[in-house]
């Protein structure tokens, strides 16, 4: 399998918000260094092998995209951007509903077939229905970790 496209989920895949999902944070965010904290003082970090491994994709030159269906995506997209990730990715999908919408835009505009490319999620649901299309779909446990990353892609 010649890999395309990776896909990452955003909420307990890319980042933790403390324990919930972005859409149950309190905006306005302020960055303190690599956290970012929200009005009330919630953590919002990234698991602490993402940066390594969006990096790895940028230099093998392996295409990267979002795809979450986060009720408040404007939210999400002020996270990445304080995150600074926004250029690693092709692609954002980022609004609700099943994320098999989110995979048409993405084999639409990009123009790569599901059997090129891989997700990480962290729900079974979207595990199931993304899946179905014939895309690699990995289940992600705690989130987005190196070792799972190159099992994953068989490196
Ligand atoms: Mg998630």
């Amino acid at each position: 399998m010649s890999v395309e496209l990776i896909v990452f989920d955003l909420d307990f895949t890319l980042w933790d918000c403390d324990g919930v999902w972005c859409d149950c944070t309190c905006p306005p965010y302020k960055k303190h260094g690599n956290l970012i904290l929200d009005s009330q003082k919630r953590s919002i970090t990234l698991y602490s092998d993402v940066i390594a491994i969006l990096q790895y994709c940028q230099k093998q030159q392996i295409k990267m995209a979002l795809a979450s269906r986060t009720g408040e995506p404007s939210w999400a997209k002020q996270l990445i951007e304080l995150f600074d990730i926004q250029s690693f990715f092709i692609q954002q999908e980022i609004y609700p509903g099943s994320k098999v919408n989110h995979f048409q835009m993405l084999k639409q505009n990009l123009n790569i077939d599901y059997g090129q490319m891989v997700f990480f999620d962290d729900e079974m649901r979207n595990i199931k229905e993304v899946g179905d299309l014939g895309v690699k779909a990995v289940f992600v446990e705690t989130g987005l970790n190196w070792d799972m990353f190159t099992s994953a892609i068989q490196l």
